[in-house]
């Protein structure tokens, strides 16, 4: 078995190579251990036996990874990699029965192990920023609070995009602690927005699912509202959905708590990933956020259009609110309008902005799209 892995697209295929060799394409890959969850799973169906004629036969499989665009930067070259890192699990690699192609294994490790221990200084470095990035209400074009989001300018690797380190910070378990930093300053900074006399409306927060995992969520919540005297409807959170995977039934519980404490819950990103209309009906949802790869397909695709329009309906039909995240167009912020959205966010009106520029955009409502 070869398995060669794309870090471009968005497919996994598997195809014959010959008798006994299968290419495995998996693509869009964050983390090593995904991969190596592919390869257990895999492995993992090879333990049954086949029933064939009424005789049980066993069957083994030995992996190799190849990845790109460290190993290779044509088919060919990733396929010989995966290859030989194949037949050395073959030989040495015992009751794993999968290697990495060294090269991939190292480049991918070395760099989020540079994340990780540049990411234990951050804090204590003053290194973490948040932006906040405006929500627009639709139906008037005044700005209706905005969501907190990270940045990370680190002294050792330069800027470092969320996407990049939050998935690190999970995995190493310092998201807990960054997660508590975020919801902290959030919320110091919407009491100095406050005591100013300014009127932002809610902070909408990134909440990690490793985070709803911890027990003590809604406490930790709860202390930091009271730490800088916030009411409970000037905090709101967001989820993905993807975050919601694997978790059990003590995550909606939390879920529930926080709602309870009138803490309104928004669904990140949704359409992406999973989309399991049971966590809409499940989960206490106040607000669906439609992914902005449906909003980038507006009027270029009739089906993300039709799918907009669903997911709309389906919300409205559900009690839930419509945010669309992306609208980086008049085209789209119209299209959005017009099919009942009720609020939008997006480049076109305003990119995300430190918080000394708040003030200012608050100023400039009814929201004119950004220059
Ligand atoms: P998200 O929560 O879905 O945030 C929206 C992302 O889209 C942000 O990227 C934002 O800057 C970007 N964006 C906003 N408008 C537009 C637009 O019109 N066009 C395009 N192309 N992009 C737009 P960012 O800040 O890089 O954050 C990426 C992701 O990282 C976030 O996605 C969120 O999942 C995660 N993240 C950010 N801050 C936090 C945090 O404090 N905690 C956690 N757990 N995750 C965070
Ligand atoms: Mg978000
Ligand atoms: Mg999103």
């Amino acid at each position: 078995m070869v398995a060669v892995i794309d870090n471009s697209k968005g497919m996994s295929t598997v195809s014959l190579i010959n008798q006994t060799e299968f290419g495995i394409l998996l693509t869009d890959i964050q983390q090593v251990d995904y991969v190596t969850w592919v390869m257990k799973r895999m492995l993992d169906s090879f333990e049954k036996p086949l029933q064939i004629k009424g005789n049980e036969i066993y069957t083994s499989a030995y992996f190799g990874v190849s990845i790109f665009p460290h190993d290779g930067q044509t088919v060919d070259e990733l396929y010989s990699s995966a290859i030989n890192a194949c037949s050395y699990a073959q030989k040495f690699n015992g009751k794993d029965r999968y290697l990495f192609s060294t090269q991939s294994l190292n480049k991918m490790a070395v760099n989020q192990l540079k994340i990780e221990n540049s990411l234990h200084e951050a804090i204590a470095n003053d290194e973490l920023q948040l932006y906040y990035q405006p929500k627009i209400e639709a139906a008037t074009g005044r700005i209706a609070g905005f969501e907190a989001l990270l940045r990370w300018q680190s002294a050792s690797l330069g800027f470092v995009p969320p996407d990049k380190f939050i998935p690190v910070a999970e995995q190493s378990g310092q998201i807990d602690q960054i997660g508590d930093w975020v919801l902290h300053n959030a919320c110091q900074q919407l009491r100095t927005w406050m005591d100013a006399g300014l009127e932002v409306g809610p902070i909408a927060v990134n909440i990690s699912g490793i985070q709803l995992r911890r027990q003590n969520l809604a406490n930790r919540i709860q202390n930091v509202l009271d730490e800088f005297n916030i009411d409970t409807h000037l905090l709101e959170i967001e989820l993905t959905e993807s975050s919601l995977v694997d978790t059990h039934d003590q995550s909606f519980a939390i879920l529930k708590q926080i709602n309870e404490m009138g803490i309104r819950v928004t669904m990140d990103d949704f359409g992406t990933g999973y989309s399991s209309l049971s966590y809409l009906k499940n989960i206490p949802l106040s607000c669906l956020k439609i992914d902005r790869a449906f909003i980038s397909d507006i009027d270029k695709d009739e089906n993300a259009d039709k799918l907009i329009a669903s997911i709309i309906s389906i919300a409205h039909g559900l009690g839930l609110e419509v945010v669309a995240e992306g609208v980086e167009e008049k085209y789209q912020a119209d299209h959005l309008i017009a099919l009942g959205c009720e609020y939008l966010q997006g480049y076109y009106f305003s990119r995300p902005i430190p918080h000394s520029e708040v003030a200012e955009i608050l100023q400039k409502q009814p929201m004119a799209p950004a220059g």
